[in-house]
C-alpha cells in the first residue's frame, strides 16, 4: 500500500523535509501495522536532519508516536487490530501516515491518556524517567539544576522532580517561559543569557551548589554546569541544543570536589521489551498518579514538520509538541 511520509535525501536545515508518497509493505513477522494518530516532535528529530546524529539516506525521520494497529504480521498475539499503541524508537519513520513496527516495542495506551498524550510522552517521558529514576537518583530534600525547564522534556521533569521531592532550579530564555516554568513546579528560574550561573546557583543553595545538573544545552553550559555542582554531584549532560560538548580533562572533575559525569542516551535503558514494559509501567503510574501531566501545546499538520522544526529551534515552542498526519 502507499502511504505518505517525511523524507530524508540529504541533511541540512528544514527546508530538506520532504513530504512524498511511498510504498508500506505488509507487516513482516512479529511486526504491526501502525496508522498514526498523533507524532511527537523532538529536538533530536533536528539533530538527525542536520546529520549531528547521522542517519542512512534517503530516510525517514521521527521516534515516537501513537495511532492505531491496522495488520498484523505472523506470530504476533500480543496485539490486535484496532488496539491503541504508542512507541518510541528506531529506525526513525514516525512522521508517516502509517509504518512497520516490531510488536514487542510498542505498547498499549492506558485509559485516560489520549492519543497526543501519548505521542509527546514516549520518548520525553521515558527520558524523564531514566534521568530521574537511573542517571542521577533523585532523593527527596535534593536541590537539582534544569536547563530549558519549559521544554518538552524540561516540563515533564520538573513536575515528576518536584513530585519526588526534590526542589529545582530551572534555567530558561525568556519570561514567559520563566512563567510556565514556575508553574511546573520550579521553585526559582535563572534567565540563560544573564550569566555567572554558578554563582546564581551558589547563592540560591547558600554556597553549597546542586545535587545534580540535567544539562540538554550541551556545549555551551557544559563548565557552567561543573561549576554549579556540590562536592561529588553530578552532571547528567544529555543533550546538544547548543552542539556537542567537546573533550575535556578528567582533571577538571578532581578540581571540583570529586564530580560525576554522565553522558546518557534513552534507548541503552529501555533496549529490551521487558525493560521497555517496566519503565512504561512506571511511567503511566506517574501519570495516573499526578506526578506529571503532559501539556501538548503545539500542533502542526505533519506535511508542515519543516515549520514545526523551525519554530523548535528557534525556541519558541513549549512543553510538548506533535504532528498531526
Ligand atoms: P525542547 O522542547 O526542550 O526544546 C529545546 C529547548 O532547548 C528550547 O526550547 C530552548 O529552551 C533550549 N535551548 C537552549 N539552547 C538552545 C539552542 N542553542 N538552540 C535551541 N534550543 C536551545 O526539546 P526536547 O524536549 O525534544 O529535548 C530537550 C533536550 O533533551 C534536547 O537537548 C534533546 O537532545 C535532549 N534529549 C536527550 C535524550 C537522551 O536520551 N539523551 C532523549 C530525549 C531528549 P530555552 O529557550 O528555555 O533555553
Amino acid at each position: 500500500m502507499q502511504t505518505q511520509a517525511i523524507l530524508l535525501h540529504e541533511f541540512g536545515g528544514p527546508e530538506v523535509l520532504r513530504y512524498e508518497s511511498i510504498e508500506l509493505p505488509e507487516p513482516g513477522a512479529g511486526e504491526i501495522r501502525i496508522r498514526h494518530t498523533a507524532i511527537g516532535l523532538n529536538l533530536i528529530d533536528t539533530y538527525q536532519r542536520s546529520g549531528l546524529y547521522p542517519l542512512e539516506l534517503p530516510s525517514g525521520l521521527g521516534s515516537e508516536a501513537a495511532g492505531v494497529v491496522e495488520a498484523v504480521g505472523e506470530g504476533v498475539d500480543s496485539l490486535q487490530l484496532g488496539d491503541r499503541v504508542a512507541y518510541t524508537g528506531r529506525p526513525p519513520m514516525a512522521y508517516s501516515q502509517a509504518r512497520n513496527w516490531p510488536a514487542d516495542r510498542a505498547v498499549a495506551i492506558p485509559d485516560g491518556i489520549s492519543d497526543e498524550e501519548a505521542a509527546a510522552v514516549m520518548l520525553k517521558g521515558l527520558t524523564t524517567w531514566y534521568l530521574l529514576h537511573r542517571s542521577y537518583v533523585v532523593q527527596p530534600g535534593d536541590t537539582i539544576l534544569l536547563y530549558a525547564a519549559a521544554g518538552g522534556v524540561g516540563s515533564l521533569a520538573t513536575q515528576w522532580a518536584t513530585h519526588l521531592g526534590a526542589r529545582v532550579i530551572g534555567i530558561v530564555s525568556n519570561q514567559a517561559k520563566a512563567e510556565v516554568a514556575r508553574q511546573h513546579g520550579c521553585s526559582d528560574v535563572l534567565m540563560a543569557d544573564d550569566g555567572d550561573i554558578p554563582g546564581k546557583v551558589r547563592q540560591l543553595t547558600d554556597g553549597e551548589g546542586v545535587a545534580a545538573v540535567y544539562d540538554s544545552v550541551g556545549k555551551d553550559s557544559f563548565w557552567d554546569s561543573l561549576d554549579s555542582l556540590r562536592p561529588h554531584g553530578t552532571l547528567v549532560s544529555f543533550g546538544n541544543a547548543s552542539g556537542a560538548v567537546e573533550p575535556f580533562a578528567p582533571l577538571e572533575l578532581a578540581k571540583r570536589g570529586s564530580l560525576f559525569v554522565t553522558r546518557p542516551v534513552l534507548f541503552d535503558f529501555i533496549s529490551t521489551p521487558e525493560s521497555l514494559r517496566e519503565a512504561c509501567a512506571v511511567m503511566f503510574k506517574a501519570i495516573a498518579d499526578g506526578a506529571m501531566k503532559i501539556h501538548v501545546n503545539q500542533r502542526y499538520p505533519l506535511a508542515e514538520a519543516a515549520q514545526a522544526h523551525r519554530d523548535i529551534e528557534a525556541r519558541k515552542t513549549t512543553g510538548s509538541t506533535v504532528l498531526l498526519p
